[in-house]
């Protein structure tokens, strides 16, 4: 058996040095060692989201769903949201807020494309709404929105504007404070590229007050919880509310230790040269992509093979030591698959997946120029890292 690249959406391409260091210190949370991980961690966190000092940084236990629910803390009884939905994690907030006595409207895209813009502003400038829920990459399709632009439309007319980063912090350019947003989110495990386990959030001072009003959370999620112990351990000290991801934690500091070496300019110039290269290959090899062509990311990207059995392309594609993400979205789902080149992404594993793409499809008894692609891809690649 090959070894496989994990090219799955989440968690994506691994790090050993990252993954393995939420293994070797056998610390507990009460430790040093973790209350300054944890300070670390959530000092970065705010710089890579572009988040200043005005906004609390949180990491809590789960992942980005948690992430996403422990929004509710902010939310008052019967405030009103606006849930803009491209694909299947958008629709994940219909899902969390239908468990809270909040109300909310939908605007939900067509698989591959995005609500514009002034759809969002005109719903919001109409409708009263106390809070807004965006995804800046659409892990169902790979689909970006212009995050910067819709908050810049849409800012008079909504108390609180939600980011959904999960698929796109750390790969992607945040700029929270710039683009005033309140709440930005995302997972350890996306384009952080650390080890699964936590949540992790940055939310303004107008969020924050929020907290004042009685909450409509539950116990674990509810944020009232956490905020006096994320500021502890930004003071230096440490605290317990509920035992949290320790070895996560560990392996988010050692990302973020490598995130401030390569520095955020350079990480998003590479995951988007990376997904570049990935796009010209996938087209070359005669395929399409699933996202409409001003709102493909650089962190995911979803691809057409249409008329086959995808389960076995995947199979294929794992058997050359590539793993790819099946398709989810419910209206596409079985004409695609999906690619993460997030995190630790690098050229080779771009050409990597190319070659087991390639491979696949010949198993499926398809034509393919032997090793367009992969020759495509390698001419955006040399041209982006040619020192
Ligand atoms: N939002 C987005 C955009 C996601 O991609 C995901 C995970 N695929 C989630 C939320 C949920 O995160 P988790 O699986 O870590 O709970």
């Amino acid at each position: 058996m090959v070894s496989r690249i994990l090219m799955h959406v989440g968690p994506s391409v691994a790090n050993y040095g990252v993954l393995s260091s939420a293994v070797a210190p056998n610390l507990g949370f009460a430790s040093l060692e973790f209350n300054r991980a944890m300070k670390y961690s959530l000092e970065q966190y705010r710089e890579v989201a572009g988040a200043d000092e005005t906004y609390t940084p949180f990491i809590i236990p789960g992942g980005g769903t948690a992430a996403m629910e422990s929004v509710v803390s902010f939310l008052p009884r019967d405030s009103k949201v606006l849930i803009v939905t491209n694909g299947v994690f958008g629709d994940r907030w219909e899902g969390i807020l239908s468990r809270y006595p909040v109300k909310f409207k939908i605007l939900r895209a067509k698989a591959g494309q995005a609500i514009p813009t002034n759809q969002i502003a005109a719903e919001l400038r109409e409708g009263g709404y106390d809070a807004v829920t965006l995804t800046q990459v659409e892990t169902s399709t790979g689909v970006r929105i212009p995050v910067k632009e819709i908050a810049s439309a849409i800012r008079p007319f909504v108390k609180l504007i939600i980011v959904d980063g999960v698929a796109s912090i750390g790969g992607e350019r945040m700029n929270a404070a710039q683009w005033n947003i309140d709440i930005c989110l995302t997972a350890s495990q996306k384009a952080l590229g650390a080890q699964a386990g936590a949540g992790l959030l940055a939310a303004s001072g107008s969020a924050m007050s929020m907290l004042q009003n009685p909450s409509i959370s539950g116990y674990l999620l509810d944020l009232r919880n956490w905020a006096k112990i994320m500021q502890n351990f930004l003071s230096g000290g440490g605290g317990y509310f509920a035992t949290p991801p320790i070895g996560t934690v560990f392996s988010l500091a050692e990302s973020f230790r490598r995130i401030e070496i390569e520095t955020m300019e350079a990480r998003i110039a590479r995951h988007k040269a990376c997904s570049e290269a990935f796009r010209k290959g996938i087209m070359e090899m005669g395929l399409d992509i699933v996202a409409a062509e001003h709102l493909r990311s650089s962190t995911v990207t979803g691809v057409y093979v249409e008329d086959a059995d995808i389960a076995k392309f995947l199979q294929a594609a794992m058997a050359r030591g590539v793993e790819f993400a099946a398709g989810v979205h419910p209206e596409i789902k079985d004409r695609y698959f999906r690619v993460g080149h997030m995190g630790w992404i690098e050229p080779a594993h771009i050409i990597m997946a190319l070659d087991a793409i390639e491979g696949a499809l010949e198993t499926l008894g398809r034509k393919v120029e032997k090793d367009s692609g992969k020759l495509a891809a390698k001419n955006v690649l040399e041209k982006a890292f040619s020192p």
